[in-house]
């Protein structure tokens, strides 16, 4: 006799919907990251294994609650996060997926640092909920500050010995310690270059630390980005005197290039990008910094007519230790890291940087930075 099953008489396309149906769930069920369901008004109607596991409930103390009352989300320094920053409302309210890292407290009480994934489902425009992915990043975030204290305390160490060998090269150098020769002042002045490149390493790998740890510090004051382009100028003048290059500062337009945001980072980030358009143009050429306020930022461009970026290498230019072939026959000196540290600080500064190159004729690199940086913490705006 043939048993009946629940499947007999269903039509092709309801069979075809009960297997995606079951196909869905067997994913929600089976998945290694914690994945959570709700309805569109933000109550959970479903949690899958390993969301129990990491968050420490059982799947039926969170189903029909509401899901920002019950999974309360906090800062690395344990305090609750606002409803409206949490990923799932940004999500409901944008109907854009939204991706974060934040920390989720568990049932027992401890934070666990999570990389959020939150998707809203939208039928024919119409919210019907959302799903949250969430992964344990707790390791991840662990090798990251080891990796960070390392160089910090490594280039710290680095430091004090450095800071010895030039103030005794120095000394050496002025003739404090007796008359030198042209030949030993020679070597002296490729000891002191030498040092001095090791102590803007050192400056660069510390930048990147905080800058790959999101811990820099911003400290925003109304500053003159003409200003800052007109000491930039004056502090690499040597540099740009020595190949002869005819280096300049200039305001385009009549508005005003005042923005409210940090001067050290800015500073870094000028210096940065006109030490290398000097570095990278031949002797006699010129490196124009040309300042243009706008309504809403300001733009700064470095205008070299140097060697120039090949076609081929511009997709890669901001890459960790990325340099061009034609750069690397030139000049031998050089780590690739100055670019990547520069664009983390723009995006830092909430700025865009961007470059336009032919090679053999030149590199205009710019950057905008708005009028004032947005700090993400609220309480930092005040200072
Ligand atoms: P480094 O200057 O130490 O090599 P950067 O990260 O500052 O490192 O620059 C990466 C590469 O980008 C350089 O090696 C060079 O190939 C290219 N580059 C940067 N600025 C310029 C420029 N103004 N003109 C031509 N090439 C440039």
């Amino acid at each position: 006799m043939n048993k009946q099953s629940a499947l007999d008489g269903l039509t092709k396309t309801e069979l075809a919907g009960r297997s995606q149906q079951a196909e869905a769930e067997a994913l929600f069920t089976s998945m290694g990251d914690g994945a959570i369901a709700t309805d569109e008004f933000g109550r959970i109607t479903r949690v899958n294994p390993a969301a129990q596991k990491l968050l420490g409930y059982k799947a039926k103390e969170l189903v029909g609650a509401w899901f920002p009352k019950k999974i309360i989300a906090v800062t690395e320094d344990d305090k609750p996060v606002n409803l409206v920053d949490r990923p799932i409302t940004r999500a409901f309210l944008t109907g854009q997926p939204v991706s974060e890292k934040t920390f989720y407290r568990r049932k027992n009480g401890r934070a666990i640092a999570l990389a959020i994934n939150v998707s809203p489902i939208v039928l024919k425009g119409r919210p019907l909920g959302a799903i949250e992915i969430f992964r344990d990043i707790t390791l991840e975030q662990e090798i990251d500050r080891m990796k960070s204290e390392f160089i910090s305390l490594a280039s710290h160490q680095l430091r004090t010995p450095l800071s010895a060998i030039k103030t005794y090269s120095h000394m050496l150098f002025d003739g404090y310690l007796g008359k030198l020769n042209s030949a030993q002042k020679k070597s002296l002045g490729t000891i002191i270059g030498a040092t001095n490149r090791m102590n803007e390493l050192i400056s660069t790998l510390l930048n990147i630390t905080l800058m790959e740890s999101g811990s820099i510090d911003i400290k925003p004051k109304t500053l003159k980005l003409d200003k800052v382009a007109r000491e930039v100028v004056h502090d690499l003048s040597l540099m740009a005197g020595n190949k002869s290059i005819n280096f300049s500062a200039a305001v385009k337009g009549q508005g005003n290039a005042a923005v409210k945001t940090d001067g050290l980072i800015v500073k870094e980030i000028l210096t940065n990008l006109a030490s290398n358009a000097i570095k990278y143009t031949p002797e006699k050429g010129s490196v124009k910094l040309v300042v243009r306020p706008r309504k809403t930022n300001v733009i700064v461009d470095v205008i070299d007519s140097g060697w120039g970026i090949p076609r081929h290498a511009q997709d890669q230019i901001f890459s960790k230790f990325f340099r061009a072939q034609n750069i690397v026959k030139r000049e031998t000196t050089g780590t690739g890291l100055g670019l990547y540290l520069v664009k983390g600080l723009v995006d830092a500064l909430g700025g865009r940087i961007w470059f336009t190159s032919y090679e053999g004729k030149g590199t205009t690199f710019s950057f905008s930075l708005p009028r004032q940086v947005k700090l993400s913490d609220p309480d930092e705006s005040e200072v």
